[in-house]
């Protein structure tokens, strides 16, 4: 494998942070340190800053045609596919995901969402208006300028293309920031961005921690646009950042805790493997993971069982092993997190029916663990665990799981198991979240909007909706 730059990228070239502070980033598995990796501060962000602005205002890259933009992107994509192998053991090694996670899902998804915005970057237009007048009225979608872009640690490769596709098909320039848990893939593909050829100052890639690096994009007077995936409550902070600064634009993809929904007349094992899947997989680590299974009162003792058979089967362990179905969680803040949710279900009494146990003595790996009997007031149905930890909830008829199914701040997803179409489009139409999947769970596309209602984030990433989000509509208006 070959070691990625462990310099922050600015202006495509590869510098030690200004302090020349590093941290160390570790391998989940074993706990132990992988490498040191550059720490940016507000003066490394102020140069990146510098470099997308120059590069957006009198780079090659304004004058570039629209097509040139997208063959760079297929370039780019061709280039993460030809290294499919060695990003996808990267993304494990630094992350804790099974490498054939990482390459079936990760690094897969990652080259689709290339290639899909790749094509979309000469097909940005705008309209004709007939306005009232002698008047010849058009719109351009032009890009918004210089855009900061923080990403989480649980999809890392896969959140930066979400990110950086779209940016760099509108014609943006971009000063990101990946997580401090995971900054290798980020930093891999910042080596390969400069490999097919975008010009200098286009993207630019620091590591480094939130309350420094990240804050200081946030608070930014000269970053046009913010583009955060995280928890909620970074989220405030950022839109509170950007209010106080400059008034930058802003999109948040947020927290969830997400309902999916099982009817008596499903298919029971679909049902169970489907909730299965939509809450262990990534580990649990997943923002719309469908983390309260609401089960109709009379297939719960049947389902729980189920559940709980499915989980103990869940395969555990070294994430290089190809059997290997759920890697450690990310760190020991998150490991410890994910245990004191464990604990707190069982302390306000729901049954631990499985798991519930660290799994061996070194990394952070944890049992899939399955909580029955849980209220809706129980901080395991309430908060965002994040982790391995299932809780299933009795329900009585489908008003009543309407109802309960949104009284939560979240609105990022929602599942329903039926074979009534009636009942399928209820739940469809009544639930308040940005993704609602019908007899399946978390398929993501990267043609498909993704986003939050309330507390789960604003705007939409992915599609032709999260394409929008990164051009600026003017309008001009000539008199004939
Ligand atoms: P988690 O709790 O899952 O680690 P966070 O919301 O803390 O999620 O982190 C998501 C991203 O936000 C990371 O890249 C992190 O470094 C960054 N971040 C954390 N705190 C701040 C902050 N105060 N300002 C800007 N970015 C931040």
């Amino acid at each position: 494998m070959a070691a990625p730059a462990t310099k922050l990228l600015i202006n495509n070239r590869w510098v030690a942070s200004e302090s020349g502070d590093t941290f160390a980033t570790v391998n989940p598995a074993t706990g132990e340190e992988i490498c040191q990796v550059a720490a940016a501060n507000a003066i490394d962000v102020e140069k990146a800053v510098f470099a997308a602005r120059t590069a957006f205002e009198t780079g090659p890259w304004r004058k570039m045609h629209a097509s040139e933009r997208g063959r760079l992107l297929y370039i780019l994509a061709d280039l993460i596919e030809n290294n499919a192998d060695e990003l996808a053991q990267l993304e494990s090694l630094d992350n804790g995901k099974p490498v054939s996670v990482a390459k079936r899902v990760d690094v897969a998804k990652t080259v689709a969402c290339y290639r899909y915005f790749a094509g979309w970057a000469d097909k940005i237009q705008g309209k004709t208006i007939p306005i009232d007048g002698d008047f010849f009225c058009y719109t351009r979608h032009e890009p918004i300028g210089v855009v900061g872009q923080i990403i989480p640690w649980n999809y890392p490769m896969l959140m930066q293309a979400w990110k950086l596709a779209p940016a760099l098909a509108t014609g943006n320039t971009v000063v990101m920031k990946p997580a401090e848990q995971t900054p290798l893939s980020s930093l891999r593909i910042g080596e390969l961005v400069v490999e097919a050829g975008f010009p200098e100052g286009v993207v630019n890639i620091l590591s480094g921690f939130g309350p420094t690096a990240g804050a200081a994009i946030a608070r930014h007077m000269d970053v046009d646009k913010v583009a955060f995936t995280g928890s909620t409550e970074i989220g405030r902070l950022i839109l509170e950042a950007a209010a106080k600064s400059n008034l930058k634009r802003v999109t948040l993809e947020l927290g969830g805790k997400s309902p999916n929904i099982v009817f008596e007349d499903t298919d029971l094992d679909e049902a169970v493997e489907g909730a299965h899947l939509g809450l262990f997989s990534n580990q649990g680590q997943i923002c719309c993971a469908g983390s309260r299974v609401f089960v109709e009162e009379k297939i719960y003792d049947q389902f729980v069982e189920k559940s709980a058979t499915r989980a103990h089967k869940r395969v555990v362990g070294d994430p290089f092993d190809p059997k290997t179905e759920q890697g450690p969680q990310v760190d020991q803040a998150q490991f410890d997190k994910v245990m004191g949710y464990i604990e707190s279900g069982q302390s306000e009494g729901a049954t631990l029916v499985c798991g519930g146990k660290r799994v061996g003595h070194r990394g952070y790996f944890i049992e899939p663990t399955v909580f029955a009997d849980v209220q809706d007031d129980m901080k395991v149905a309430r908060e965002e665990i994040f982790g391995p930890v299932m809780s299933v909830i009795p329900f009585k008829n489908l008003d009543e799981v309407i109802t309960r199914a949104n009284r939560t701040d979240y609105g990022l997803a929602a599942g329903v198991w039926t074979r009534d179409i009636k009942k399928a489009h209820a739940i469809a139409n009544g639930v308040r979240a940005g993704t609602v999947w019908v007899n399946c769970y978390n398929i993501l596309d990267t043609r498909a909007p993704f986003g939050g209602f309330k507390q789960s984030g604003t705007g939409r990433e992915l599609g032709e909706y999260g394409l929008q989000q990164y051009s600026e509509v003017k309008t001009i208006i000539v008199r004939l």
